[in-house]
């Protein structure tokens, strides 16, 4: 078992921080923004200066599952100033929103520049184990619920098959002169998660959402994993 998912099952969590998500993707290569986490003012702006602007901050705590939605994301900061401000702005955002919420830092991150948002997911089906899922961001699965699933473990093939057969396939091809997005990139990051997955039965849920999809290569945004 993962170092990652052991101490969280020791803490006695089921849902691991969007650092600990991160880290364990980038154990299969899968591409996620810089990080780290500080736990002052001071500390965010020197790993800000080592990241590189723009970065942006958010709260990391067990208690706060949607970070957005208590003040506890800021993006785009440009500047140590900035930096500093957000990092007191999220804790007292947090304190006012979520009172008993346990702060353990703030997570300093590079910004993802925008781009083509796709999601991976993974599931795991009572009957047929873990299972990945795969759409484009925002209205293609909320709305429209244009996605593909296979079961794990899944081919490159597979991958392949499963990108070219959603509706909005043609959007990843590049469409009315918006960039094409790297499908090597998302074949990758397909098979790198099915692997995740079945090397770690105790996952209940991945969720990879957004990753955002360049030309050359691609970024995961946020990265959620729920455990049995
Ligand atoms: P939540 O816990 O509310 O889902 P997220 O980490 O998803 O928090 O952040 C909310 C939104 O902010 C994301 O969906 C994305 O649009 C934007 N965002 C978060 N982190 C980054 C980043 N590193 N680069 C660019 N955009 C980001
Ligand atoms: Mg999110």
């Amino acid at each position: 078992m993962s170092e990652i998912i052991t101490q969280a099952l020791k803490e006695g969590r089921k849902i691991l921080l969007e650092h600990e998500a991160k880290a364990l993707c980038l154990e299969y290569g899968i591409p996620v923004t810089k990080f780290k986490v500080a736990s002052s003012a001071e500390e965010a702006v020197k790993f800000a200066e080592e990241i590189g602007y723009p970065v942006v901050l958010k709260i990391v705590s067990p208690d706060v599952i949607h970070k957005f939605d208590v003040g506890g994301v800021i993006l785009n900061l440009k500047s140590s100033e900035e930096v500093r401000n957000a990092y007191n702005q999220i804790i007292e955002n947090v304190k006012r929103n979520k009172p008993d919420a346990k702060i353990l830092g703030v997570n300093v991150q590079e910004m993802a520049p925008p781009s083509t948002e796709i999601i991976v997911g993974a599931i795991k089906d009572p009957q047929f184990g873990p299972t990945i899922m795969f759409g484009l961001g925002g209205i293609f699965v909320e709305v429209l619920k244009d996605v593909t699933f296979r079961i794990a473990p899944i081919t490159e093939g597979d991958a392949r098959e499963m990108i070219s057969e959603i509706k909005a396939y043609p959007i990843l091809k590049g469409f009315r002169g918006a960039p094409p997005a790297d499908i090597e990139a998302i074949v990758k990051i397909l098979v790198n998660v099915s692997k995740l997955v079945m090397e770690h039965q105790e996952i209940k849920e991945l969720d990879l959402n957004p990753i955002m999809v360049y030309r050359s290569g691609a970024k995961t945004v946020d990265a959620r994993i729920i455990l049995e």
